[in-house]
């Protein structure tokens, strides 16, 4: 995957976007990242999220700072409103949840 944590590589948009992860991260710290959380850009979708050293990844969901999630069966990704409603999701869902 081409992705980055030199803030050198962000563009003002990816930069825009870090600030707005760092402030939701002042406000409040999200339970589902643990150890080692360090901010990285996808270079190929632009995407700017928040990772630790579990992949636990946590991206801007319109104002709120919420998981990204990847169905470990069907590779569904997405918050978790987004995932489809298939079986092997919902059980994900419900595990990373308890
Ligand atoms: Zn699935």
């Amino acid at each position: 995957m081409m992705t980055t944590t030199d803030l050198k590589d962000f563009g003002f948009r990816e930069l825009g976007i870090a600030a707005r992860l760092l402030t939701a991260l002042c406000k409040e710290r999200p339970g589902f990242l643990g150890a080692g959380v360090h901010l990285m850009m996808n270079m190929h979708s632009g995407y700017v999220f928040l990772t630790d050293e579990d992949f636990n990844v946590g991206m801007m969901n319109g104002d709120a700072l919420e998981q990204w999630h990847s169905c470990p069966e069907c590779g569904a990704e997405g918050f978790a409103e987004d995932l489809p409603d298939d079986p092997c999701c919902q059980a994900y869902l419900e595990e990373v949840r308890a």
